[in-house]
């Protein structure tokens, strides 16, 4: 197969271009993150997932910085976490994301979770407007919104996140969800694109990456991309680093991406339940 580095990008609502393809540091410890990062984007990732939760935006802007890259040429992604979601304590938030980070504006901020239990989604919602009308944030959206938590941020400022990042892989595909977005013009972005490893060694995957001679992590990659969400990938090994972007020089064919589609479960979550989650 053909191997190419540059991932498609999608255009959000503000008009910032996100590659289709990024690289996820969740639970990459902080002094292991800039080492990572650095291997993400010699390999050729534009596209960096972090969040204050993880305490590694300091490895991710440190590894920026050594790049040498032009910083319009790395898009790069924080959160904001459940406990800085009262009205007064996201900007000091973010703040300090982009201290850690070494950055003066982030490309995209993400409410981590809706938390509905705290009821502080709303107002959460109208910060991060308020922070992308200072030109604090290129893009806003959210994470692990369901559809009447988007409802209700959409019905209180007229402003649609550019994006949901929500748990997407073949065993738990988020139909509905997905579908919900499309009308409202989100863009879906997939975390635990590889349901943590768990879900590659079905034996669906594994022969349709037997019949194009790739990984069933890259299998799954691609599926992601010809379904048009952008999926961030994380590992620390650099040869996955590497192969994870390297799915462009193949393609499923109707009948291999319907066999995927049908590896949804209706208990595959892995992650928590986003009603009942408060941090
Ligand atoms: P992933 O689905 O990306 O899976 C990561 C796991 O798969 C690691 O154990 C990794 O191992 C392994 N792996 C990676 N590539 C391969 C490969 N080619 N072959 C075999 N195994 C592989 O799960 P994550 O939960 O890390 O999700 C990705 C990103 O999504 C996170 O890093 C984070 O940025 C984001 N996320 C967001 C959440 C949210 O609430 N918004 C929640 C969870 C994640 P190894 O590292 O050892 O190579």
């Amino acid at each position: 197969m053909t191997s190419t580095t540059t991932a498609p990008t999608v255009t959000l609502r503000g008009g910032a271009h996100i590659p289709q393809l990024g690289f996820g540091v969740f639970q990459v410890p902080d002094g292991e993150t800039a080492q990572a990062v650095s291997l993400a984007l010699d390999a050729g990732y534009r596209s960096i997932d972090t969040a204050a939760a993880y305490g590694n935006e300091k490895g991710v802007g440190a590894s920026i910085a050594s790049s040498g890259l032009p910083r319009d040429e790395v898009f790069v992604t924080s959160k904001l976490w459940v406990d800085d979601m009262a009205r007064d304590a996201v900007r000091p938030a973010l703040e300090r994301s982009l201290d850690r980070l070494g950055l003066d504006r982030l490309d995209l901020y993400l409410i981590h979770w809706p938390a509905p239990g705290l009821g502080r989604h709303v107002e959460a919602w109208e910060e991060l407007v308020a922070l992308r009308d200072a030109g604090l944030v290129r893009e806003i959206g959210v994470s692990n919104f369901e559809p009447e938590h988007l409802d209700a941020i959409i019905a209180a400022t007229g402003v649609v996140p550019a994006v949901n990042q929500v748990e997407l892989h073949p065993a738990f595909q988020q139909r509905a969800l997905r579908e919900h977005h499309r009308e409202l013009g989100i863009v879906t972005e997939a975390w635990s694109p590889l349901g943590q490893g768990t879900v590659l060694g079905d034996p669906v995957l594994a022969a349709v990456a037997a019949a194009h001679g790739v990984t069933p992590a890259q299998v799954v990659l691609r599926w992601h991309l010809q379904a048009g969400t952008v999926a961030i990938p994380k590992s620390v090994t650099p040869e996955r680093i590497a192969a994870n972007l390297d799915v462009l020089g193949f393609e499923l064919s109707a009948d291999q991406v319907a066999a995927i589609d049908g590896l949804d479960r209706t208990d595959g979550r892995i992650g928590p339940e986003p009603d009942a989650f408060t941090g």
